[in-house]
């Protein structure tokens, strides 16, 4: 199952990210996940609340963020895809609907650690953003 090496790889983000923070356990953790990545956002969940087991991970909140895709071309076209659902795959065939040549996904693969939520509040808030653009 693809979802379980996703979680764990995302896990050791987190506990990386606590260890920065100092912290020895994790309220919460946020995971972007793209709607191009065919990843399942409840299996993900479980996924990494069972690889979390005995780490200080254990017992946070999951929360998942899904982004939609948006594509990028060299004509300067920018929008959401309509026929990602046609394609499956790690390396969707988007055409660019203005020129018609294949156009690279700027967002929508994501599946990683957006922020962690831990339990001292200090200056620097333990959270880191959400969103970046
Ligand atoms: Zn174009």
């Amino acid at each position: 199952m693809h979802e379980i090496s996703v979680a764990s790889g995302i896990l050791d983000r987190a506990i990386s990210a606590a260890e920065e923070h100092g912290a020895d356990r994790v309220d919460a953790i946020t995971i972007e996940i793209g709607r191009a990545t065919h990843v399942n956002p409840d299996q993900l969940v479980f996924c990494v609340e069972t690889v979390a087991e005995g780490t200080p991970i254990a017992g946070a909140a999951v929360r998942t963020d899904v982004v939609d895709p948006v594509a990028a071309c060299d004509c300067g076209w920018r929008g959401e895809p309509d026929d990602l659902g046609l394609v499956g795959g790690f390396a969707p065939d988007v055409r660019c609907p203005e020129c018609g040549e294949r156009t690279e996904l700027v967002r929508g693969r994501e599946c990683r650690l957006a922020s962690i939520e831990v339990p001292e509040v200090d200056d620097e808030s333990g959270q880191t953003p959400t969103q970046e653009r």
